[in-house]
């Protein structure tokens, strides 16, 4: 394990935006991790906060006067096959890599998640998905350590266990458990299968490249799509003509990208953060963008929303004080 004292949040996250944490233990073993929860009890530290490559997050600029874990990609590959189809690898694996290397020893599942962000442990935690795929799908189970108890436990946790839901399981709300690691249960393919699962693999990573703003840096979706049916008809009755795309093109959600745009709030700027000009749903980093920046914008985004139907968009973004 490393400890990085005083170090720069901005240096190690996505986003590239954050302040200083008094601590950061970066991690890329099981054992790193275990020593890393160590140091926390031996320094009676009470504030700690578990990162992957921070694709999802928002760290203020302020001190954060606590403990960063970042599970790391390991110097030396964790991901390895059983000749039984199942794929396993390290919590700070990133995902993109356990889906590149499961095609290339022809197996399949996985690759509805090409071009997703993030470390395994992360998207595990989150379930993550993408284009009809969740990771609950494949996952056989996970290694997982709660550090809410004076002696930290490690145990396996099969699928069940994890009590996946839409973008969230267990360890989502338990709050005080980590993925060390996780096994995937994937499928032999034909060479056929093969083929269709590589060609799927990389229009999604085209797909990604087309739509979403990844020329800069940015922190996913800030908010979530609309779903409850009273908001929905809120919207609609301001907006009629949002029906159609409601209904065939939006899955039944309200895209809150189309929203934004129709605010006039797409390309707006606060010092270096602007909302997407490609798509409206990301608040992109143009250069030195600060936390300020963004929360600011946010605000703006959810002052329109109250106003024009009486209710606050939920954040997909976690910010992190
Ligand atoms: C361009 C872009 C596109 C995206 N598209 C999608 C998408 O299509 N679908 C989707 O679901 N998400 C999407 N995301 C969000 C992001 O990819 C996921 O949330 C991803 O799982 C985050 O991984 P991370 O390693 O960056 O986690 P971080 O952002 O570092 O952390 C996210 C959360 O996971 C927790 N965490 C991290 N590692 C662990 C661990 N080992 N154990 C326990 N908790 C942990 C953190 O505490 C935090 O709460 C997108 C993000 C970006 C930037």
């Amino acid at each position: 394990m490393q400890i990085k004292a005083d170090a720069l949040l901005s240096n190690i996250l996505w986003y590239h935006i954050g302040g200083k944490t008094k601590y950061l233990l970066v991690c890329q073993s099981k054992q790193d991790i275990v020593q890393a929860i160590a140091f926390i009890k031996e320094k009676h530290i009470k504030k700690l906060f578990v990162c992957g490559q921070g694709t999802n997050l928002i760290f203020t600029d302020l001190y954060f006067d606590g403990a960063v874990i970042q599970l790391v990609k390991p110097d030396t590959s964790t991901i390895t096959l059983d000749g039984e189809g199942i794929i396993e690898a390290f919590g700070g694996e990133v995902l993109g890599d356990l889906v590149k290397e499961s095609l290339e020893q022809g197996l399949i599942g996985l690759e509805w998640a090409g071009g997703l962000p993030g470390t395994v442990g992360a998207g595990v935690r989150g379930n993550v998905g993408a284009y009809g795929g969740e990771l609950k799908d494949n996952l056989l189970d996970a290694l997982i350590l709660d550090y809410s108890t004076d002696i930290p436990t490690v145990q396996k946790f099969s699928n069940q266990d994890l009590q996946f839901v839409y973008r969230g399981s267990i360890i989502k709300t338990h709050k005080q458990m980590l993925v060390v690691s996780a096994r995937f249960a994937l499928k032999k393919a034909t060479d056929q299968e093969l083929q269709e699962a590589k060609n799927t693999y990389e229009q999604h990573i085209l797909s990604r490249q087309r739509n979403h703003p990844l020329e800069y840096p940015n922190c996913g979706s800030v908010f979530k799509n609309l779903r409850e049916p009273l908001q929905i008809a809120k919207v609609l009755s301001v907006y009629p003509d949002f029906k159609e795309d409601v209904e065939k093109k939006w899955y039944g959600k309200v895209a809150v990208a189309a929203l934004i745009d129709r605010w006039g709030l797409k390309g707006h700027r606060i010092g270096d953060a602007q909302i997407s000009e490609k798509h409206a749903l990301f608040i992109v980093n143009l250069g030195h963008a600060t936390s300020n920046d963004v929360l600011q914008l946010i605000d703006k985004v959810q002052e329109k929303c109250q106003e024009e139907f009486g209710f606050q968009l939920e954040l997909e973004v976690e910010v992190v004080r």
